[in-house]
């Protein structure tokens, strides 16, 4: 066992010498005391990375090491422990500890904490305890979790043809149940864990799931009877403290009512507390959201942009909230705004009022600056991980919600007025913890000084004592220095020996004979005296003394946070509504946006609309608005025009206006009407420059077959460029079939902007009724070309593909010869639509139509071979299988 940080090994860079045997096995590497403990710790947290704290580092040995070292980007050394052989480890500084094992959580690891507990003064043996667990979807930690990203703890059970889903987010203590129909690996599922944010996910043992299947997340097989109905329900009724089931509401999900005895059961397994007035379990709505599946999200940027250059994604530009809950909550509007026009129009109301209230906006962004992250700061309390500095956290989080109160208590709108009654500071608690807590408190629990002077006589009592001890100590210099007339004579304190007098060698004969040597130094000696000894005695046993205290102290202080922690959570999110509004109204108010008019219609009707990101991109003035109507008689705009016109940027501009007025915000535009939709499909290039050749012709088919597939009447579709990734006269006839089917399948019909740049299919207008035809204005001057970035009604008729070569530097000998073999090729083979007819008549031949089983089975009967009767029971089983 290693007594302090100077057993720890040297972190060498470089290899180990050939002639020393690497061993990834803990079992062959020798037996050091150390290595004993480890692999005991090790066989008790097989599931965990584990780390072990060596004095100033944190060590992981063997595969671990391995595992570790790769994510993290640190070097794999090794170790000798024994006569056996090498061990590989690697190891980080404490004091980075954090980050480094947030990036182990990330990447979907468990990891076990085995730390050092007490210190190796004296000589004693350090003390080790595993201390945490972290799992990368129960951990709470603010330094390991990103204040505005949820993770989330899901458990799936596939049974009676549904997916039962019951998603955890521990820092709050909300159960989400939901059931889906379809199998694990359905789409539609997929998309409902990606929204969820799945930091690991529970599955029963007899599950297995594919390898790719949310890669990042941690796995954990339960037996299949932890999802037992009546063990779950048992588990749920004892976790809410609830006598039935039935009063939990939750009997429309059956499936995931069995997933959730699993989460819970997970959770006991890994002491994460979840007392009853902590833990909500709520059905999860997906009828009151719009659907975006994850190609969606990111051609819109919600979250991220889509390259560096960007910068920006549609989060940042929005994000002018003052609170990590208001920044969650806006994050979760984004990724579920709302298809129903009563909520949509509350939200838009209540930004509305506060964007004609500047003032009361002021007073409210002043208040939430000074309010944590209370509901997050509530769960730690909960789970017993809260610092004294959260708590003084809590406390002044608290003071300022009366102040968030007095700013939108006039602001009469229905979404404000439901959230204000929660803006109630727990009045005694506040009071607990103003006259407990100093102001402030040590980050570190182990630290003294959080309680202040006059709470507590015992308290009190110690600190006189100690700081009486220290007053000694501090006069010891003065009175030795008068005593024995050594002028230098110092008094010091280490870890090792304590207080200590320190005196000069040149001075050494005038060292009184009740000192007693304790060091000899290069310039000097130590000593001490039992007087000095007794007041160390003293200080370090009071300062113990009071520490334990000091523990308690905040112990009771914790209980009764935690006890309250449901309605701190009920004010952390009416602190989070308030945010997110006030920041909504921000933006409107900065960036001149409008309120839309959203109802049932089915128009996309926007005069003068802008994309957010481009525009704040091109800087003030410089983005060319533009108008978009869909509606019942004009269903699809084909948009043609040349590369780089701004085809791309219009498609997601239309439908980002459509996703923040359905969230409830302004829009970037003069006027806009938008009748709800269902949701928004977007088919968009961009993410294709990293797939090449026939790849990227599949993902763009796989791509549209899903939108095809899933569009309703009442969604929104976007497809660009459809069909570019193939021969001309293929994706030509891809993209005519595509939208000859929206136009017509009568389960479609639905409000859809094509782009595209073979100018051929504008002729669709002409036998497609509710087909309208747009175009990117382009000004020709002689040879040069200027993009407008207007959209104007009609279709373009040509590509200016080598205009846009010659923009990025293409040699002019090269682009010369272009203009050639395109006049070469305008003049002998022009693309009529008696080719595209040609070219789709003989897609249709290659693609023979699905033979119906049957059909086959009659092919190959042996008619022969089979007596009347068996003849005549075949005819009649394949009738029946023709005719049910
Ligand atoms: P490609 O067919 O090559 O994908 P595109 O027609 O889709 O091109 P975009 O990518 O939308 O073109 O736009 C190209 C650039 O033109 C944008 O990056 C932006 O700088 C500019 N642009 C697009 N639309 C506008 C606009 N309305 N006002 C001002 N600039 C614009």
């Amino acid at each position: 066992m290693t007594t302090s940080g100077k057993g720890a090994a040297p972190h060498v860079l470089g290899p180990t010498p050939a002639s020393q045997r690497v061993t990834i096995d803990l079992e062959d590497a020798g037996d050091t005391p150390i290595l004993r403990e480890y692999r005991a710790v090790k066989a008790q947290f097989a599931d965990a990375l584990v780390l072990a704290r060596l004095g100033d580092f944190f060590e992981l040995f063997g595969s671990d090491a391995a595992v570790a070292a790769a994510v993290l980007g640190v070097t794999l050394t090794s170790r000798n422990f024994g006569n056996a052989g090498r061990l590989p480890m690697c190891g980080v500084p404490c004091h980075a500890a954090s980050q480094h094992i947030r990036r182990l959580l990330d990447a979907g690891h468990r990891v076990a904490l085995w730390d050092q507990v007490g210190d190796a003064a004296d000589g004693r043996i350090v003390r080790r305890e595993v201390t945490r667990v972290l799992s990368p979807g129960t951990v709470t930690d603010s330094a390991l979790l990103e204040a505005t990203v949820v993770r989330r703890c899901v458990a799936l059970l596939a049974a009676e043809g549904r997916v039962g889903i019951a998603a955890l987010d521990a820092s709050v203590g909300q159960l989400q149940l939901l059931d889906v129909a379809g199998e694990i690996t359905t789409p539609a599922i997929l998309e409902e864990l990606v929204r969820l944010d799945v930091g690991e996910l529970i599955v029963p043992d007899d599950c297995s799931l594919p390898d790719d299947f949310m890669p990042a997340t941690a796995r954990t097989h339960l037996p299949a009877a932890v999802f037992d109905r009546s063990r779950s329900d048992d588990r749920l009724m004892r976790a809410t403290g609830s006598g039935t089931v039935r009063a939990l509401g939750i009997d429309d999900v059956p499936i995931a009512r069995r997933a959730a005895g699993a989460v819970i059961a997970y959770c006991e397994r890994a002491r994460i507390q979840l007392p009853s007035e902590f833990l909500r379990v709520q059905v999860r709505a997906t009828g009151d959201a719009m659907r975006l599946d994850a190609q969606t999200r990111r051609n819109l940027e919600l979250l991220t942009p889509l390259s560096e250059q960007r910068r920006l994604s549609l989060y940042t530009l929005l994000n002018r909230t003052c609170t990590p809950m208001g920044g969650r909550l806006l994050r979760k509007m984004l990724q579920e705004p709302l298809n129903d026009v009563g909520a949509i129009d509350r939200r838009a109301t209540a930004v509305a009022a506060l964007l004609e209230r500047s003032d009361s906006r002021w007073v409210l962004s002043t208040a939430l600056q000074r309010v944590g992250d209370l509901e997050r700061l509530a769960g730690r309390a909960v789970q017993g991980t809260v610092t004294p500095r959260e708590m003084a956290a809590i406390r002044d989080s608290c003071t300022a919600l009366d102040e968030i109160s007095g700013a939108v208590v006039d602001i009469d709108t229905p979404a404000i007025r439901d959230v204000v009654p929660m803006l109630q500071p727990a009045d005694a608690l506040v009071r607990a913890l103003e006259r407990t807590l100093v102001d402030n408190p040590p980050a570190d629990p182990r630290d003294a000084g959080s309680i202040r002077a006059g709470v507590d006589t015992e308290l009190d009592s110690l600190l006189a004592a100690a700081s009486d001890a220290r007053r000694f100590i501090a006069d010891l210099e003065r009175r030795e220095r008068e005593r024995t007339g050594i002028r230098a004579l110092r008094v010091g304190y280490n870890r090792v020996f304590g207080y200590y007098l320190e005196v000069a060698n040149s001075q050494r004969d005038k060292v009184p004979a009740d000192y007693v040597r304790k060091q000899t130094l290069v310039g000097g000696e130590r000593f001490i005296t039992s007087d000095l000894k007794e007041q160390e005695a003293i200080v370090l046993h009071t300062r113990e003394r009071m520490l334990a205290r000091e523990v308690e102290l905040l112990e009771r202080l914790r209980v009764k946070v935690a006890e309250q922690s449901a309605a701190l959570i009920a004010a952390a999110e009416a602190v989070a509504m308030c945010d997110v509004l006030q920041g909504l109204a921000t933006v409107a108010d900065e960036l001149r946006w409008v309120r839309p008019l959203v109802d049932e219609s089915d128009v996309i009707d926007i005069d003068d609309g802008r994309h957010p990101l481009v525009e704040h991109a091109l800087g003030p003035g410089r983005f060319v608005p533009n108008d978009c109507r869909l509606d019942a008689a004009e269903r699809i705009v084909v948009l043609t025009g040349p590369n780089m016109a701004g085809k791309s940027t219009y498609l997601r501009q239309v439908a980002l206006i459509v996703l923040l007025a359905q969230m409830g915000s302004f829009v970037p535009a003069r006027r806009a009407r938008i009748g709800v939709c269902d949701r928004i499909f977007t088919r968009i290039g961009a993410q294709d420059d990293l797939s090449a050749g026939m790849s990227t012709f599949m993902i763009e088919m796989a791509e549209t077959a899903a939108i095809l597939r899933q569009a309703t009447p009442r969604s929104f579709i976007v497809l660009d460029e459809i069909g570019r990734g193939t021969s001309t006269y293929d994706g030509l006839s891809i993209a005519q079939a595509i939208i000859e089917h929206i136009h017509d399948a009568p389960h479609l019909n639905v409000r859809t902007l094509f782009a595209t740049h073979y100018h051929e299919l504008t002729s669709l207008a002409e036998s497609l009724t509710r087909v309208r035809n747009a175009r990117v204005e382009v000004e020709e001057e002689g040879d040069r070309v200027t993009f407008l970035h207007r959209i104007v009604p009609g279709g373009a008729d040509r590509s200016y593909g080598i205009h846009v070569a010659k923009l990025a530097g293409i040699p002019v000998s090269v682009l010369l010869r272009a203009r050639r073999i395109l006049d070469e090729l305008e003049r002998t083979r022009p693309l009529t639509s008696s080719d595209r007819e040609a070219a789709i008549s003989q897609l249709s031949l290659d693609i023979p139509p699905p033979k119906h089983p049957v059909l086959s089975e009659l092919e190959e009967l042996q008619v022969d071979v089979l007596s009347p009767l068996a003849a005549l029971n075949k005819l009649a089983e394949l009738r029946e299988r023709v005719t049910t």
